[in-house]
């Protein structure tokens, strides 16, 4: 389990040197990683860890899913924009694994999305053999 402190309403933190750590103690030589939020208001990605690129993901979010739209989950506790902003992310990634190694692109990084911070949040991983 990867824990992970949020410090803002929106965050976004590059989780892939965790989930690094967490297959090498797996001790799994070949497979696949399972990284999974158990967060409804959270989102995990693989993309380039830029800022000026993170900031246009999260424009593109704001954008399609603005705060207090009139949705129905805002009559309860007001974040409906966070939950809906999470189902366009997806919760879970699978990564492929290779000779004790997570296979990844030069630029690709594991981002963890705090959409509704800030919040203790906590990030399941497994590493699957094969
Ligand atoms: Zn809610």
């Amino acid at each position: 389990m990867i824990e992970i402190e949020s410090h803002k309403s929106v965050d976004v933190i590059d989780i892939t040197d965790q989930v690094d750590r967490a297959l090498r103690e797996s001790g799994v030589d070949n497979g696949i990683m399972l990284v999974y939020s158990l967060h409804t208001t959270t989102g995990l990605v693989i993309n380039e860890a830029d800022n000026a690129l993170i900031n246009d993901i999260l424009g593109l979010l704001q954008r399609i899913v603005p705060q207090g739209a009139g949705y129905q989950h805002d009559r309860g506790d007001g974040n409906a924009h966070a939950h809906l902003q999470a189902t366009l992310l997806g919760n879970s990634l699978m990564i492929p694994v290779e000779k004790r190694k997570l296979v990844m692109g030069i630029w690709q990084r594991i981002l963890f999305f705090e959409l509704d911070g800030p919040r203790k949040r906590r990030v399941f991983v497994r590493a699957l053999p094969n």
